[in-house]
């Protein structure tokens, strides 16, 4: 068993009430549990209680066995000196505050629906691709509604931080820090990391200043991604050309190009070459300088995705990589390509700019955007699919990314609304009922 699913018992009051009582015989009534922090110090804040006659109001803390609270070290810590209740499974070791006062102790053991605790070691020693499948589609329609979109706030809440902080670097230019936001999102899941590396490089004020000679910022940005060939190698006039601008940009500005090993060709379409987005994000900042800022005064998705309409230059036209010649095409970013800016790159930045003005409007922007483009088509989209939870919306795949990231892979089932649901609708007489063996184990008391 694991603390979380005490926090479950208690955030929800899964455990029989009656006649509680502290270990040493105190009658307890318990008339608020408190707040869940899922921050340091104590579990529950602002819980209130009558402990023996006396009102009590201050935190919570739940351990598995009482002597975790010298386990981990709050012996040390005054802030755990305002827990007014430890609530435990096992009682095996008294525990007091600085002063010199025990802490009254609530034990669970004993107080747990057998049916409620076999539904939990079932959904937390599942060897299946999430632990409910097979019960998803038991989920209730609102349920699954307003879980998702809780998981995706939760998902973009985070991107605004990321983002925030890529703003704050960047002297709290917007600009600068969505154009390192956009170059990830052009990386694709291969080239991601790369891509940034390459924004990170070479500043948005540079780009900026040469906006207007496409051959300069293809420059800038190929020779600082490593993989500009050998200049003594090339024949090709534009190469030449690219070297050469390069060349003088690089001391002007004192450029340290990332090395060529960062980026990887292997099994990608030719497509989603870094060379072909390279030259894309070349042509994108040729077009606008203030991309973000077009983006925030685009009245709708079609303008938006218009933004990034942009074909290559001539020499791209029909390459996919320095050197190789190949049939000629305008080689414009595809549909599923500029869907994955605004899912990526777009409604993170008008929920992060939101957050920071204080501003629903662009909240609601970034939500509308996302719920207004198809879902993607990803392993894990299909996964939940086949489980009876299809994506209908970008937005419901992207919570479902998160939700397999956030919630399943580390078992969160207790702190996820599905497995609430599941839990909750668990009682005696459901016929889950653990053997011994898998008692002794779901406690961990035998050893
Ligand atoms: S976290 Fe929620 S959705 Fe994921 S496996 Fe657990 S109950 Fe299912």
């Amino acid at each position: 068993m694991r603390e979380d699913f005490l926090h479950y018992l208690w955030r929800l009051a899964r455990f029989d009430l009656r006649d509680l009582r502290t270990t040493d015989g105190q009658p307890i009534i318990i008339y608020q549990f408190g707040v869940h922090n899922t921050h340091a110090g104590p579990d529950f804040d602002d819980a209130r209680l009558i402990i023996d006659g006396l009102r009590w109001a201050g935190r919570v803390e739940m351990h598995l066995k009482s002597s975790d609270w010298y386990d981990h070290g709050h012996q040390d810590d005054p802030v755990y000196d305002s827990v007014i209740l430890h609530v435990v499974l096992e009682d095996d070791r008294p525990v007091y505050r600085s002063d010199g006062s025990q802490i009254p102790c609530l034990e669970l053991r004993g107080r747990i629906p057998a049916g409620l605790r076999g539904t939990y070691w079932r959904l937390l020693h599942n060897e299946s691709w999430v632990a409910c499948a097979g019960q998803l589609t038991a989920v209730a329609p609102p349920v699954r509604a307003v879980w998702l979109q809780r998981v995706l706030a939760e998902r973009l809440s985070r991107k605004a931080v990321t983002f925030q902080s890529l703003v704050n670097r960047s002297d709290a230019d917007w600009e600068a820090a969505f154009y390192q936001v956009l170059a990830r999102s052009l990386g694709g899941s291969v080239n991601a990391d790369a891509m940034e590396m390459l924004a990170r490089s070479l500043p948005l004020r540079i780009l900026q200043k040469h906006k207007h000679s496409l051959l300069q910022l293809e420059a800038l940005l190929f020779g600082q991604s490593g993989l500009l060939p050998a200049a003594e190698q090339q024949v090709a006039p534009y190469v030449v050309r690219l070297h050469r601008e390069y060349a003088l940009l690089r001391v002007k500005y004192d450029l340290q190009p990332i090395p060529a090993t960062a980026w990887r060709f292997l099994r990608m379409r030719p497509n989603n070459f870094p060379t072909v987005r390279i030259a894309q994000l070349a042509c994108l900042y040729h077009r606008s300088g203030q991309l973000f800022g077009k983006a925030l005064a685009a009245t709708g998705q079609q303008e938006l995705q218009n933004m990034f309409a942009v074909s290559l230059s001539n020499y791209w036209k029909d390459h996919y990589r320095f050197g190789a010649e190949a049939k000629r095409s305008d080689r414009r970013l595809g549909e599923t390509a500029i869907r994955s800016i605004l899912v990526n790159a777009i409604a993170p930045a008008y929920f992060a700019y939101g957050l920071h003005r204080t501003d629903e409007r662009y909240r609601e922007r970034a939500l509308e955007l996302l719920e207004a483009l198809p879902a993607e088509r990803n392993s894990v989209v299909s996964h939940w699919k086949k489980l009876g939870w299809p994506a209908r919306s970008a937005g419901e795949s992207q919570a479902l990314l998160d939700l397999k990231q956030a919630y399943c892979t580390p078992t969160r089932c207790t702190s996820c609304a599905v497995g609430c649901s599941i839990l909750n609708r668990t009682d005696e007489a459901d016929g889950t009922v653990l053997s011994v063996n898998e008692e002794a184990r779901l406690y961990q008391l035998t050893g």
